[in-house]
């Protein structure tokens, strides 16, 4: 089955992890895989037990008729196959859903839904338990003294021990599967784009890095089956990488979130490089020189010093991380702000000024200009066909700059490089039609920049026509390949002109 793509490898620093057997060319398969188990997320708002959409928690809100827990009349109507396990228990045992005071923000009574549906599974399916899961790292000895072990204790082991009436659960196992699921978790959206965590057991083997060469889409057709291709060329016997943190952030953050939710520190090629692959994608620029951008002396150590690369200027990373706090704070103030023509102005007046600041490159500038990006073209009451020139060929330039990245840290065919493809076409497609039809530009030139537009929505197409039907990427997919096949029919009329 899974593993005729890879072979499964064992190293003591690593634990298991995967390389190929084979040369994977981009976009092949690797690895087709149902989940072993399926469910809400920790701290997560009264969701349906069976589809996961938003519900009231108050005494008004729909429960299921036979267990009472939360569950929308869809859901109900259809017998929602995820529910089917944990009712049943909660029947027998007469555990009863306390309702929600209208402004809870969280509904801790869910936090033991996923954990309750790990173990269901594991008696359903022994087998599958033995050979996938019960091998799955946990961390246990780094666990136990962590926060999220008594947060376990009190609101899952307890609480199924007691309430539920499950004894037959020793802790140790109850605690194995909240390790099982807080390590190991893939995260995955719901039509209605709530987040569920999954456990793909062989998925899960493939090591981490903050360049990950795969990719995977879990389809929502009801078993959330998730395919995994290669995202770039895999040579024969290289290794397999998939992520557990958000590569858009810099070093710091993502070694914090993976040391603290994953409880690993990573090594890859990319946290151990202060410069992160070239990019300066965490450097502020140096306050002694001119020219110079400040760099972590190690950085895998929060608290090292960092150093200009110029003038050899050092600065404390406390004192660096006040100023990036700082920062962030003002964007993150902007960004809350509703879409409208005065953020977009403070939006782009906050683009000039961090550019004195920051590296061109840095994480917080590449956020800046996606919510620009977003914007142009979207609030000025013109559209994107009304922006002069100046403001197409901007929003083409902040679009580029974030491809520039992306190419270096979620390359080949991913949905984010597909998502900023689809993104650039239009502006490039218009502005090609603005200089053209203004005879500024002659039809050879227009044809090239129309075929430039056409490649890129084409690329787009490729890396999204994988994706769900019914998910926004999805979407994007049948709109990407008709505005191809569009433009392709305007360059060829190009051509009798
Ligand atoms: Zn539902
Ligand atoms: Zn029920
Ligand atoms: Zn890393
Ligand atoms: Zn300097």
């Amino acid at each position: 089955m899974a593993e005729k793509n890879f072979q499964v490898l064992q190293s003591d620093e690593l634990g298991r992890y995967g390389v190929t057997v084979k040369d994977l060319k981009a976009g092949d398969v690797l690895l087709k895989e149902t989940p072993f188990v399926v469910g809400p997320k920790q701290d997560t708002p009264v969701v349906c037990l069976g589809c996961n959409i938003f519900l009231d928690g108050t005494s008004s809100g729909p429960r299921c008729s036979r267990c009472g827990w939360p569950l929308c009349p869809d859901c109900e109507m259809a017998q929602a196959p995820l529910h089917k396990a944990e009712c049943r228990v909660f029947v027998k045992n007469a555990v009863k859903f306390q309702n929600l005071p209208k402004e809870a923000m969280v509904c801790l009574q869910l936090d033991c839904i996923t954990p309750l549906r790990l173990l269901l599974a594991k008696e359903a399916d022994p087998g599958r338990w033995e050979r996938e899961v019960s091998v799955m790292e946990h961390h246990e000895t780094i666990r136990r003294d962590s926060p999220s072990w008594r947060v376990d204790d009190t609101n899952i082991v307890k609480y199924l021990r007691g309430p539920c009436k499950l004894s037959r659960f020793p802790e140790t196992l109850i605690q194995q599967a909240c390790g099982i699921l807080e390590v190991n978790s893939f995260e995955a959206h719901t039509i209605c784009g709530n987040p569920i965590r999954c456990i793909f057991p062989t998925l899960a083997i493939l090591a981490h890095s903050c360049v990950p060469n795969l990719t995977h889409t879990i389809y929502l057709d009801g078993d959330f089956r998730m395919i995994c291709r290669a995202a770039v060329d895999i040579p024969k016997g290289d290794m397999l990488y998939t992520t557990y943190t958000y590569t858009q952030n810099g070093t710091k953050e993502r070694q914090n979130h993976l040391r603290r939710g994953k409880y690993f520190i990573c090594h890859c090629q990319r946290c151990l490089d202060p410069t992160e692959l070239g990019t300066f994608f965490s450097s502020p620029r140096c306050n002694s020189c001119s020219s110079g951008f400040y760099l972590s002396q190690d950085s895998l150590d929060p608290a090292a010093n960092w150093e200009c690369n110029s003038c050899k200027d050092s600065i404390s990373s406390t004192l660096l991380d006040e100023k990036i706090d700082k920062i962030q704070q003002d964007f993150t103030a902007l960004k809350s702000q509703e879409s409208s023509r005065t953020k977009l102005i403070e939006g782009e007046k906050l683009l000039k000024h961090l550019l004195t600041l920051l590296h061109p490159n840095h994480y917080i500038l590449m956020s800046l200009r996606e919510m620009l990006i977003e914007m142009l073209g979207h609030v000025e009451g013109c559209g994107l066909n009304g922006l002069p020139e100046v403001l197409l060929n901007h929003k083409i330039q902040l679009i580029r700059e974030v491809l520039n990245i992306l190419d270096k840290f979620e390359p080949g065919m991913t949905r984010a490089r597909a998502t900023m493809l689809f993104e650039l076409h239009a502006p490039l497609a218009i502005l090609a039609k603005k200089l053209f039809y203004s005879s500024k530009i002659p039809p050879s030139e227009f044809r090239q920049r129309l075929l430039e537009a056409a490649t890129c929505v084409g690329e787009a197409y490729g890396i999204l026509k994988w994706e769900d039907s019914r998910m926004s990427e999805g979407l994007l997919a049948t709109v990407s390949k008709k505005t191809f096949e569009q433009l392709l029919n305007d360059i060829a009329d190009i051509k009798e002109m």
